[in-house]
């Protein structure tokens, strides 16, 4: 397309969270990065979400960013989630204690100091300054940031581009070998392409704000053995709906919700009143925001969910983070699905700028992949929000099944693990095989037949995943022999098989109600002196 030499080797599409990641690491590489960023220099994003993040997400900004020491300064650490559902036919508890709730925390761990140092620290965030500190080294490494730069149209040719965009009023453009689509849910690239479709059979939505003023008397907040739920993603749900809470600072905390439109419609002409309205589904929920201010606007996105049809191309492009997909915020797998993303592409950018072509069979294995993800997260949000959100046993057993999934990234447990063949096989696409689909599908048809189990009966379960002393002594092998922490994962997923067995038979031994032990048993005493 060009004769004279390009101006870049590769131009980065927006330049947010994932962009300035992106321009780090070919710079890294010594590859000449212009980043075009559509909003002025110093202007905040006006929508930013996505606080929680995940081992992945934190292993990759350690080593592959340079951020460990920043987050643990800056960031709030997180020890794992918890998972409240109203019981069904009652009228909805207005205490979380009337809830049922699966808590899975690291905090037993932290009075552990041979433990302790072993878990892959987990953080909630405050997402401006951590962009913008990603931002000033992506220029302090020598990335060509342009900002007021919006990208308007991309001529592809192969392996060299003519990239079009608008600057100070005017129309320039550039030349490059690749091109990087990180301009987030705009998906400049794909939608040129037409590659990009929503997902029609998941319609979901999403509102939220980020509050101050919240309440902080500790007993509202302590669930089993005096733990405070603060200290994980707390996750309440209800049919086709659930809400994060991410405590973020003492002062600071995100709440939102994402909901199934099909199974409900509040008035989102005002976001305040539709937050509201859904709010008014969980009172438990209403109690623990009363008094609190929304420091923001509420923001509304109508349609949660695209995909894209493949992400990366021979022709020397690929679409990264929110410009290729989108799912659910379930889990947080959005940045961390970035992460991986780049850790593909990036060697292959290298190669194609040094002048090699790229491999057509790699690119087409890394296309399949994403679709078989892309795939799985789509069945599994399917299912959550028609069969599991209101129903605590499903919720329960797919959290455990989750659960196992991330068992490789315990191959990276404690810092000297990080070797490069550990972190390369954790970075490979989560649910990116056609086994681990089908594995997934069989899971979800089985854990249907447990639904009913709770009906009724008007028993809360209360259950906790508590690793302490007692789990680490019997466990000690897997902490400290290489290659066996993974097994944590496997034993974890047996586990849910297990509690199944639990749900059906009342004489199977159910562990995690014995882990939980206290909570339930003072939910008892409190429900006889109220009978009383
Ligand atoms: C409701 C919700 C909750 C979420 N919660 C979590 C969570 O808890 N944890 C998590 O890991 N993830 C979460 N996510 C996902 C996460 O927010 C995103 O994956 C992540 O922020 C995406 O970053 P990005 O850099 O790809 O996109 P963005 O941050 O959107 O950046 C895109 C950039 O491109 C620029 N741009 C756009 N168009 C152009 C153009 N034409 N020219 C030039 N520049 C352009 C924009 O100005 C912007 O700066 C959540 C997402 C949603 C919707």
């Amino acid at each position: 397309m060009n004769d004279a030499a390009p101006d870049y080797d590769v131009a980065v599409i927006g330049g947010g969270f994932v962009g300035s990641m992106a321009a780090i690491m070919l710079r890294k590489r010594g590859l000449r990065v212009a980043v075009l960023e559509a909003r002025a220099a110093g202007q905040a994003p006006k929508t930013v979400v996505g606080e929680a993040l995940t081992e992945g997400t934190s292993v990759f900004l350690h080593h592959e960013i340079g951020l460990g020491e920043w987050l643990r300064e800056h960031a709030f650490r997180k020890f794992g989630f918890d998972f409240v559902t109203q019981p069904r036919d009652q009228p909805a508890p207005r205490d979380l204690d009337g809830c049922h709730e699966l808590l899975l925390s690291l905090t037993p761990l932290e009075r552990l100091p041979s433990a302790f140092p072993r878990l892959i620290p987990t953080y909630h965030v405050h997402r401006p300054p951590l962009d913008a500190e990603i931002a000033r080294r992506a220029q302090a490494a020598g990335a060509d940031y342009m900002h007021g730069a919006t990208v308007r149209h991309i001529e592809l040719g192969q392996l060299d581009h003519r990239v079009d965009y608008e600057a100070a009023g005017e129309a320039r453009s550039l030349a490059c070998k690749w091109v990087l689509d990180v301009s987030g849910r705009r998906r400049v690239l794909g939608k040129q392409l037409g590659i990009t479709r929503p997902v029609d059979d998941l319609q979901t939505a999403a509102i939220w704000a980020r509050f101050t003023n919240l309440r902080t008397d500790g007993e509202f907040w302590q669930t089993f053995r005096g733990i405070d739920r603060r200290k994980h993603t707390i996750h309440f749900s209800g049919p086709g709906f659930w809400f994060w809470w991410i405590h973020i600072d003492a002062n600071t905390t995100s709440v939102g919700v994402s909901f199934d439109k099909a199974q409900h419609q509040p008035d989102i002409k005002a976001e305040d009143r539709g937050f509201a309205e859904m709010v008014a589904k969980f009172p438990a929920l209403g109690e623990a925001l009363a008094g609190a201010t929304p420091t923001e606007p509420f923001n509304y996105y109508a349609k949660l969910p695209y995909e894209s049809e493949h992400w990366v191309s021979e022709a020397g492009y690929a679409l990264i983070g929110d410009a290729v997909s989108f799912v659910d915020a379930l889990y947080s797998i959005g940045i961390e699905m970035a992460c991986r993303q780049l850790m593909a592409a990036v060697p292959l950018i290298e190669a194609a700028c040094a002048g090699a072509q790229p491999c057509a069979k790699t690119i087409a294995q890394l296309n399949q992949d994403h679709q078989y993800t892309q795939e799985s997260v789509r069945l599994l949000n399917r299912f959550k929000y028609t069969h599991a959100w209101h129903q605590p046993h499903i919720l329960m057993q797919t959290a455990l099944y989750d659960l196992a999934e991330i068992a490789e990234l315990y191959h990276l447990q404690a810092a000297k693990h990080w070797t490069r063949r550990n972190l390369d096989r954790h970075y490979r696409l989560q649910w990116g095989t056609a086994a681990r689909r089908d594995a997934l599908v069989r899971f979800m048809d089985t854990a249907i037949a447990d639904a009913q189990h709770d009906a009724g009966t008007g028993e809360l379960l209360g259950k906790a995943l508590l690793p302490g002393r007692l789990i680490y002594a019997v466990t000690f092998p897997l902490w400290h022999l290489p290659k066996a922490r993974p097994y944590f994962f496997i034993i974890t997923r047996a586990w849910g098989y297990m509690e199944r067995m639990a749900q059906r038979f009342r004489l199977w031994p159910d562990f995690l109600t014995l882990m939980a032990g206290r909570r339930r048993r003072e939910h008892r005493v409190l429900e006889r002196a109220t009978e009383l």
